[in-house]
């Protein structure tokens, strides 16, 4: 018999796709300052893709080697009824693993029938613990909704349950070593993610917080790290152990370690645009063929094209980079 021969999504880079971050909406109960504007226009609800064209998308790409998705936004809990979509992209074939990434606002009340849907990976954007620096950054409050959101997330038995921190100098510096030391004691693994270029504010590498600084950092005043057993140097995120056994600690050096090299992720915007690249400058419009009755074989083909034609990197370290037109909460981080 013949099997059917799988092509894998790649690249002249020979880097090859199976990671599909999807947002499910631009909205968000915050406003953080390196992400979005304080005054938004959002979308109209009928620009968004609904959960069947979603999930007809990852129909389409799964066969191509699509088996890991991140939901994320805005604020992906701000889309109503999110764990049925959770449980409609849990239920295609080949897909392994659903995870989401929140501000952790609406966390938890929800948090237990996200895992029943089938959720596991989770991670919850969090930069301080402090309510007056939590108003500054978010330009909102909600410090305590976050946290309920945090510990929700445990009890529903999500292991583990990742801490996204954004390192900025001046801003989030003096966050880390408070950060570290809360998710040592409630067994949660902190990442911190160096500040990029793709919000609206104005970006500066100054202001970025780096990777080397973080550890020192934390090595100065929580305790010795070494490389976790299964470090991958080519992995977006470095993680480390505590020398002690008190958990783990992730970084994300986008700035001062671009991982575009190993990079194999591709995303779909909530108004159904495809997109190479988290700085891509270009994107292609599938909204009209998903909701048209273009077949499945032509909108995969359209993803073959444009993951052969990423480029190589962002070049943020260079005077080459260009900034997207889209902020992040636009484009889902
Ligand atoms: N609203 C959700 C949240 O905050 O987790 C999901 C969307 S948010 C855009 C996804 C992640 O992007 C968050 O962890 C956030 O901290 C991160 N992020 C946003 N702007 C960033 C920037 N300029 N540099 C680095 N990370 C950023
Ligand atoms: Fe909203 Fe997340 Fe952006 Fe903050 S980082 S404004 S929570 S989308």
């Amino acid at each position: 018999m013949n099997l059917p021969v799988i092509k894998p999504l790649i690249d002249t880079f020979g880097r090859v796709h199976n990671n599909l971050r999807i947002s499910v909406t631009d909205r968000c109960n915050l406003r953080c300052t390196y992400c979005m504007p304080e005054e938004v226009v959002f979308m109209d609800k009928h620009e968004l893709l609904s959960f069947e064209e979603i999930t007809r998308f990852v129909e389409i790409v799964a066969p191509l080697g699509i088996d890991k998705i991140r939901l994320t936004g805005g604020e992906p809990l701000m889309r109503r009824n999110l764990p049925q979509l959770v449980s409609m992209l849990c239920k295609v074939p080949g897909i392994k693993d659903v995870g989401l990434t929140t501000n952790g606002i609406l966390l938890a009340p929800l948090a237990q029938s996200l895992f029943d849907a089938g959720l596991r990976r989770i991670n919850i954007s969090l930069d301080t613990l402090d309510p007056a620096r939590f108003r500054q950054l978010t330009r909102r409050d909600g410090l305590d909704k976050v946290l309920d959101g945090i510990h929700a997330a445990k009890k529903a038995r999500f292991h583990p349950v990742k801490i996204n921190a954004v390192a900025i100098r001046g801003i989030t510096e003096h966050e880390v070593v408070p950060l570290a030391r809360f998710a040592r004691e409630f067994g949660l693994e902190m990442r911190f993610i160096e500040y990029m270029p793709i919000g609206a504010d104005h970006w500066e590498r100054d202001k970025v917080y780096f990777a080397h600084e973080i550890l020192e950092q934390i090595e100065q005043s929580v305790g010795p790290l070494v490389p976790a057993s299964d470090y991958d140097a080519k992995a977006p995120a470095q993680d480390f152990e505590y020398v002690d056994g008190g958990g783990r600690v992730g970084i994300i050096a986008s700035v001062s370690r671009p991982f575009c090299m190993s990079c194999n992720r591709v995303r779909l915007t909530a108004d159904g645009k495809l997109r190479n690249c988290l700085f891509a400058l270009n994107e292609i419009d599938l909204k009209p063929l998903l909701r048209g009755g273009v077949s499945a074989a032509e909108i995969a083909n359209l993803v073959r094209g444009s993951v052969w034609e990423k480029w190589e990197g962002h070049e943020i370290n260079t005077a080459r980079f260009v900034k997207p037109q889209r902020t992040m909460h636009t484009i889902g981080g």
